[in-house]
């Protein structure tokens, strides 16, 4: 008989939910015998990533033998002259999911909490179990609200005490889309004791347009010297494979975050591409410009379908497709369509759909309207 491992791993781990990602395209391959695959299940840049940073790659391929700098001294100094933030306010993370891990480990114990709301990033719980610390979520908002779903800052606000530690915030969320604007997110941040650390979560920050007042958080540091704002390469800049992120923060936080830190978390190919990420305005500017076009082709088409949708400022949309969203997504996987079922977010009846290019957004479309019609 073999012993029960459960019972021996920390109370934290036992009961936590692990994350499910978006189905790879290799896998729905193999089962369902497709070739011709759409996958609009991860909110990746459907550009790739910028052909500066593949030329970096390549130009580093030869220095693989070595590890890479630790203190990832050149990403930072391109990323401190691109913010107008001081190189002592980065934390550099394998994937901005370890950055959210690092302030975990930093700042939670057994004895402490962290605050979230219902529907946000799935990672947040799980860095906050993995610690043994307590989750406590905020009710989001209720459906009939001007941002349906999504975080309640009030609620947030009223779960604070003493225990408290940290707070995550996603702006925009993911998966509803959702944000909060300026004047809120600064009468929250005011409002938050100095003791407790906000995590503002700007994954989709570089895809915000400015008449949809969803700030960038940024503006804040210097007011707040609890805030961490968090970004990452995954999105936009097309680099989800190679997994690189960042924090600014107060210095004297940073340094926190990098004592937990694994001395090598990122890796020297990511270092370099992100750098040269960095540079490619071009790449950004046509990236979203690519989203602005297929969230209009997106949205014209749900609205052809009589489909409702939260409001978004990411490179998705969540979408109210008024029956078990689950159900749909199967149905699009065998017309080799791979969105993003969200039931496990509690949102039991949406699809989450990542935009895609205009031929992609079409098949979805052609897909979508093959099993809500046919
Ligand atoms: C995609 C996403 C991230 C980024 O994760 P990486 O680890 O940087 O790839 C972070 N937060 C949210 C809310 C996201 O949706």
């Amino acid at each position: 008989m073999t012993c029960d491992f459960l019972s021996l791993a920390a109370p934290g781990v036992r009961t936590l939910q692990p994350y499910q990602p978006g189905k790879p395209e290799s896998e729905l391959r193999r089962e369902y015998g497709l070739s011709d695959i759409v996958k609009l299940a991860s909110n990746e840049n459907p550009l790739g990533p910028s052909s500066r940073a593949l030329t970096a790659i390549r130009d580093a391929l030869s220095g693989l033998a070595r590890y890479p700098d630790g203190n990832g001294f050149e990403l930072k100094t391109a990323l401190s002259a691109k913010l107008g933030v001081s190189m002592a306010t980065l934390t550099l993370g394998n994937g901005s999911n370890d950055v959210l891990e690092l302030a975990a480990r930093a700042f939670l114990t057994p004895e402490h909490e962290a605050i979230f709301s219902e529907h946000a990033f799935a990672v947040y719980p799980i860095v906050t179990q993995a610690i043994g610390a307590t989750a406590r979520v905020a009710k989001a908002n209720p459906p009939d609200h001007l941002m349906p779903y999504g975080h309640g800052l009030a609620t947030m606000l009223a779960l604070i005490n003493d225990r408290t530690r940290l707070v995550f915030i996603a702006n925009p969320n993911n998966p509803t889309g959702t944000w909060l604007n300026t004047v809120e997110l600064e009468a929250f941040l005011s409002a938050v004791p100095e003791t407790v650390i906000v995590v503002v979560d700007e994954a989709y920050g570089e895809y915000v347009e400015a008449e949809a007042d969803c700030p960038d958080a940024l503006r804040w540091l210097d007011r707040f010297p609890n805030l961490i704002v968090t970004r990452t390469f995954s999105k936009v800049y097309g680099l989800a494979g190679l997994r690189v992120g960042y924090a600014v923060s107060h210095p004297q936080v940073a340094d926190l975050l990098n004592r937990v830190r694994e001395p090598f978390n990122v890796n020297s190919l990511a270092l370099v591409a992100a750098a040269a990420a960095l540079d490619d305005a071009e790449h950004l500017e046509r990236s979203r410009a690519v989203n602005r076009a297929g969230m209009r082709q997106l949205q014209d088409a749900c609205r052809r379908l009589s489909l409702n949708w939260l409001p978004s400022v990411g490179n998705f949309l969540c979408v109210d497709v008024d029956r078990p969203g689950r159900g749909v997504f199967l149905e699009l996987l065998k017309r080799g369509v791979i969105v993003r079922p969200v039931d496990n977010y509690g949102l039991p009846r949406f699809l989450r759909i990542s935009i895609g290019t205009e031929a992609e957004n079409a098949r979805l479309i052609e897909a979508l309207n093959d099993v809500l019609k046919g």
